[in-house]
């Protein structure tokens, strides 16, 4: 079996564990879990907050008004959701999307861990505060925690046994909805990509 048909079937068998997941209670108000979605192959991984009303429906990630906006953004970067693996820290939505709490956060790490270790990106975007935080934390660069406002654009290096990652930091695209300036900024910022 070749190396990609094995991180394949990993991703498979992630997928499988995350759908009987019962570690938290978000099992019984979900519709579907939201394991990510994209290309396996990806360089760049985008970490967004946790599924909203039509993730949770469709069982797909960003494919609300927020992934309108992602998707808007990646165009003017010349991507697509092809070029890229996206995920959130939560596989399963916050009821009333609620902001995720502290042990659910706790009891759904490793999946986004292993999601990380098996498409071994060499970018991560962390979208919004709760992924800037989560990512931040994981790779030990606790001092440079900061809301989105102040570390927004920011790119980070760190070393890892797979080489080195490049962390930005950016606003979630939910607050450019209906907000051009927002959508200016974020604009910028995903220039970083490139
Ligand atoms: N917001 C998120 O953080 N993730 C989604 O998948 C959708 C909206």
């Amino acid at each position: 079996m070749s190396q990609k048909e094995k991180i394949k079937k990993e991703l498979e068998e992630l997928e499988k564990q995350i759908s009987e997941c019962k570690k938290c209670d978000l099992y019984k108000t979900r519709t579907n879990p939201v394991v990510g979605g994209g290309s396996q192959d990806a360089e760049i991984m985008f970490v967004g907050e946790a599924p909203g009303f039509n993730e949770d429906k469709q069982g797909k990630p960003f494919v609300g008004q927020a992934g309108n906006i992602l998707d808007q953004l990646l165009k003017s970067i010349g991507m697509s959701r092809e070029d890229i693996y996206v995920t959130n820290i939560l596989k399963c939505r916050p009821p009333g999307n609620r902001n995720p709490q502290e042990e659910e956060i706790n009891s759904c790490a490793h999946y986004l861990d292993r999601q990380i270790e098996l498409i071994k990106p060499k970018v991560i975007c962390c979208l919004g505060n709760f992924a800037i935080k989560f990512i931040l934390k994981k790779f030990n660069l606790d001092k440079e925690i900061q809301g989105a406002s102040k570390i927004h654009g920011k790119v980070l290096k760190v070393s890892t046994l797979d080489g080195q990652i490049k962390i930005i930091a950016m606003y979630h695209p939910a607050v450019a909805t209906y907000n051009m300036n927002m959508f200016n900024i974020l604009k910028e910022d995903f220039e970083k990509i490139k």
